[in-house]
């Protein structure tokens, strides 16, 4: 099954390699190996972004590989034990977002005012339940917070002080808003404040210290599959913004009836187009494969409007893609009979 579905996926994506157009040749398309039918699966990315391999050190680097590994791990521990989806995504992702070197919870970009706001989302597939904060400053941990607005309320989205204010009152960990603050990102607001804020997306759509985001989609023992995103959105955003993260359909979408996504890139072009439903309304309604559709979104839709970034996609069938149109898209994978195998460059494979 596994097996027919990818040679579909590869005997189309030469056809539209075949066709002579510039952006469809940009932007790369990895599909991981995760062995024959495994029992569970869990793949994260932390961020496209356009540092290049001469712009970061090693050392930077190895620090976002150990916590992209970190991640992987955590996740996979509780889906080994037979865990639902949406406990491995808030595991995984809650190291990233304590990590300071990814774009969500400590560490996250500052907006216009210098403060942290959040925006997370979570969705599962088997019931098409979802929960989201949008604009939290002192939920420690928002993507836990996207968890309880999903399991404990008749709600999709809080935002703001209401999300926060649910957060305490559901027992979660608060913190106070300059918990989140860290000198890079003061140093990346600094700059980005002495650019005009809409010329500069115009000229330079994916500049690293405007974006970066952490999601994970997984399939769990029980077949099912759900998608998380979590983000400080982009440095120097507009107070009051909210990016494609939080919002069910743009930056995160699960269903098990197709497949389950979370994106991360400049949010507004994955707002407008829907980005993660879209892909899975392909794979559902056209019958495209997970790589076909997401491609289609991303490199053949997105780009060419001047929209960048990437997405992570699984399907219920254990089918996993990385698009990215960036020249990196931090990423990793881990499954059931396959370790945890992490990378930061498009131009590399993850190993
Ligand atoms: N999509 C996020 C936003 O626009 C940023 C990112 O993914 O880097 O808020």
């Amino acid at each position: 099954m596994m097996t027919a579905h990818r040679s579909v996926a590869v005997a189309l994506v030469v056809a539209v390699l075949a066709q002579p157009s510039v952006a469809q040749t940009e932007g790369t398309t990895e599909t991981p190996d995760v062995g024959e039918s495994p029992a569970w699966i869990i793949a994260i990315h932390g961020g496209a972004g356009s540092t290049t391999r001469d712009e970061l050190s090693t050392t930077a680097e190895e620090q976002l590989l150990a916590d992209l590994t970190a991640a992987l791990e955590a996740g996979a521990a509780l889906l080994d034990a037979g865990a639902p989806g949406p406990a491995a995504i808030e595991a995984a992702l809650k190291i990233l977002e304590d990590s300071p070197h990814f774009n969500a919870g400590r560490g996250a970009a500052l907006d216009e005012h210098g403060q942290a706001r959040h925006d997370a989302s979570i969705m599962q597939g088997h019931d098409l339940k979802a929960g989201g904060v949008a604009g939290s400053s002192r939920i420690k941990n928002p993507i836990a917070a996207a968890r309880a607005v999903m399991e404990k309320t008749q709600n999709v989205m809080l935002h703001g002080e209401g999300a926060d204010w649910f957060a305490a009152e559901a027992g979660l960990e608060m913190a106070d808003p300059l918990y989140f603050v860290t000198e890079k990102r003061r140093e990346a607001l600094l700059e980005q404040r002495a650019k005009n804020r809409d010329a500069e997306t115009v000229a330079n759509p994916y500049n690293e210290a405007t974006y970066g985001t952490v999601g994970a989609v997984v399939l769990d023992r029980d077949g099912n599959v759900s998608a998380g995103t979590t983000t400080g959105g982009r440095t120097n955003k507009r107070y009051g913004r909210i990016g494609d993260t939080p919002i069910i359909g743009a930056g995160t979408y699960a269903s098990n009836t197709s497949c389950a996504v979370s994106a991360t890139g400049h949010g507004e072009y994955f707002m407008r187009w829907t980005v993660a439903r879209d892909i899975c309304a392909r794979v559902e309604f056209a019958g495209e494969s997970l790589e076909e559709a997401s491609r289609q979104l991303i490199i053949d839709t997105l780009l060419p409007q001047g929209g960048t970034g990437g997405v992570v996609a699984l399907d219920p069938s254990g089918n996993v893609v990385f698009v990215m149109t960036t020249a990196n898209l931090k990423r990793g994978v881990m499954s059931s009979s396959t370790p945890a195998r992490v990378a930061v460059y498009s131009d590399e494979p993850i190993k």
